[in-house]
């Protein structure tokens, strides 16, 4: 039986400008809504792949929530565990890009359904159901959405499942009360631990990667994969360290590559892959995604991973 993963946090839309520019101070075209939240773009690319997938998460009554469970439905996520709060609002974002690739948000997420999630009969169900958890370090920051992922990673590692753990940290979140605690209490139990950029050393003394790696190795993270934008990725475990070069695609949109990355990783990873198999899958899945514009759209099947790997390898 193929292993089922969970996730908890978000579900909003994203709402974005069609112009480049210092965000939202005049009026502008904009485009949207599109499906998004972090954990939900991950779990969207797991059931792409068709690894049994569900995700903990509330909505409000309003077509903001029916985009996106509508897509995730489509996508063959369980969506039991997304509770739809009657007389409130879907989460959102509105996205601007600058100049410089730097982004301005205006969000409405911890006020929004999103930021009220409680446990629920159905989403105990679903913890004593899976057997992986993954946590997106976004979902710690708001104070009902940690409570519920806190209790989903204990659930489910206390019955032998395994944790992957995307820090996904933007810095304006880092001084979230109770934020550090809930992180470094995770990263103690995970087994796939998915940095990019300077995340690495948000849980390390060290100052360079290797050794940031070591560190985090001999804490007992099982795999360390860092991501690296359009410069690829790489794998590090105790046996060694494997690389994927970057896959040359026209960024259309970078935003979901990590999480579309993520999703990847853990689909092969819980199939038995190798590391390099599920490393080289998961650069495709990132490449892949940002050639579409909107989060979630990039999310890709098995086939279109296969044809972007033949057309880059071959
Ligand atoms: P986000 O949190 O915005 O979703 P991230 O910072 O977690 O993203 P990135 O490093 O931006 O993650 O992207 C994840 C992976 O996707 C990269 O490691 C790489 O494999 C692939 N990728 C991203 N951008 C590109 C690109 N322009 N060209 C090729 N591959 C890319
Ligand atoms: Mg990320």
């Amino acid at each position: 039986m193929s292993k089922m993963v969970l996730t908890v946090g978000e579900i909003l839309v994203e709402i974005m400008a069609t112009t480049k520019g210092d965000g939202f101070l005049e009026a502008q075209p904009l485009i949207g809504p599109f499906p998004s939240g972090a954990p939900a773009i991950f779990i969207d690319q797991l059931g792409r792949l068709g690894t049994p997938a569900a995700i903990v998460s509330r909505v409000g009554d309003d077509d903001f929530g029916r985009v996106n469970l509508t897509r995730l439905a489509a996508d063959r996520v369980d969506v039991s565990g997304i509770e739809v709060a009657k007389g409130e609002a879907t989460g959102s974002a509105f996205v601007r890009y600058r100049t410089d690739g730097s982004r301005a948000f205006v969000y409405n997420i911890a006020h929004s359904a999103t930021g009220k999630l409680s446990l629920t009969p159905e989403s105990e169900a679903l913890m004593a159901q899976c057997d992986h958890m993954h946590v997106m370090g976004t979902a710690l920051s708001a104070p009902g959405l940690a409570e519920v992922a806190r209790e989903a990673v204990e659930r489910i590692t206390a019955r032998g499942g395994t944790l992957s753990f995307d820090p996904n940290l933007r810095p304006e979140i880092l001084d979230s009360p109770g934020l550090r605690e809930a992180l470094d209490e995770v990263l103690a139990r995970t087994d796939i631990f998915l940095p990019s950029g300077e995340e690495i050393y948000l849980f390390t003394q060290a100052d360079d990667e290797d050794a940031a790696v070591q560190e985090l190795l001999d804490r007992g993270v099982r795999e360390v994969v860092v991501k690296r934008g359009n410069q690829g990725a790489s794998h590090f475990s105790r046996s060694g360290r494997a690389d994927a070069a970057p896959i040359s695609v026209d960024e259309v949109d970078p935003t979901g590559a990590g999480d579309c990355f993520g999703g990847a990783f853990v689909s092969f990873w819980l199939a038995g892959a190798s590391p390099e198999t599920a490393l080289r899958y998961a650069n495709a899945a990132g490449a892949h995604a940002v050639t579409k514009m909107g989060p979630m759209e990039g999310a890709a099947t098995r086939d279109q991973l296969d044809a972007l790997l033949s057309q880059a390898e071959g």
